[in-house]
């Protein structure tokens, strides 16, 4: 179909620090493995000048094209577009911030070439990030393991190489909360891992502050595993038939013994538990019903506001 060999996709929010090395590292990677290649920026609404430059850069360099949001819509629909614009054979996803180092993916095409279909790259190590950041994601890929079923594998972030064949089959799948490396997992196909060590971010603060983490925990879960939904089913039983033995206990001790029943405090408490468990169990189904809102709604994952460097693809539609 196409010549491209390799299209290289960037999310990029607020990367106006970091870009232009990004641009220079990739560029000069790529350049040494001979391949035709793309570099796909996908700019998620920054607010400061990423857009800017790389539209700049793409004056003189044909290998750029540029995606531009019309708002930030997150770092995982911003790798989705870039997914969906890509004409490679081989699509590389990576960071801006250059924590994934550009120097791995001649190892990713090494192992494409040798059939295989998705090479992720697996975190050795994690340097410059915070013991909680390390702690919560450990805990996360912990969690998530137990409630899927699928084996979504563990410390991998999004940096990995797909082929055309996932990249089409990913297309497919057009659920608007994301969770890219479970969707990648659970398309199939021959995958196999890279190891590598994730560097600190050169330059800039990290763009995906606690709630952004938190949603896209959430969107793993909820996503991927209705265990959730059977656990209230579950504490509910168990509840019930605490409360029914205890029921027969106070009873008999009604009937056949002369201890009576004092103190409200005990109430009070059972009361907070008992209320404390319902909400819970509400909000998990409000986690499901939200989910399905967000799909009837049907409205589409991202909205460009401008494209540079496709312009033939446009002339064509
Ligand atoms: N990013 C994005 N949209 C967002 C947040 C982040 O496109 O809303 C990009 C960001 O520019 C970077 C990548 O996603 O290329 C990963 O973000 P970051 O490095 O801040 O996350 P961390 O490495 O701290 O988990
Ligand atoms: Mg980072």
């Amino acid at each position: 179909m196409s010549e491209i060999v390799c299209s290289i996709v960037i999310p990029m929010y607020n990367e106006e620090e970091v870009i232009k090395e990004t641009y220079n590292r990739l560029k000069e990677v790529m350049d040494q493995s001979s391949e035709s290649y793309e570099l796909l920026f996908v700019n998620d609404g920054s607010k400061d000048r990423s857009a800017q430059i790389i539209a700049e850069l793409a004056r003189t360099d044909k290998n750029i094209r540029l995606i531009d949001f019309s708002r930030n819509f997150g770092h995982q629909i911003a790798v989705t577009a870039g997914m969906d614009y890509a004409r490679g054979q081989a699509v590389v996803i990576i960071d801006a911030d250059l924590q994934d180092p550009p120097e791995v993916i001649p190892r990713m095409l090494e192992k494409w070439r040798e059939g295989y279909d998705v090479v992720y790259g697996k975190r050795l190590k994690r340097q410059g990030e915070t013991f909680f950041k390390k702690f919560t994601a450990y805990l996360f890929y912990r969690i998530l393991g137990a409630l899927t079923d699928d084996n979504i594998p563990k410390d991998t972030g999004d940096f990995r190489l797909i082929d055309r064949k996932v990249c089409d089959a990913m297309k497919k799948l057009n659920e608007k909360n994301r969770f890219l490396r479970g969707m990648i997992n659970w398309v199939g196909f021959k995958q196999t891992a890279v190891e590598y060590i994730r560097e600190e971010r050169w330059a800039g603060e990290t763009k995906y502050p606690l709630k952004k983490m938190l949603k896209l925990a959430t969107d793993g879960i909820f996503s991927f595993s209705y265990k959730p939904l059977k656990l209230a089913t579950y504490i509910g039983f168990l509840l019930s038939a605490s409360g029914f033995f205890y029921l027969l206990y106070v009873l008999y001790q009604r009937l056949f013994t002369l201890n009576t029943q004092t103190g409200w405090a005990s109430i009070i408490a059972v009361n907070l538990i008992f209320n404390g468990i319902t909400l819970v169990i509400l909000g998990i189904l409000g986690e499901y019903v939200g989910r399905i809102y967000e799909e009837v709604k049907g409205r589409p994952l991202y909205i460009v506001k401008e494209v540079i460097g496709l312009e033939e693809d446009e002339e064509e539609n």
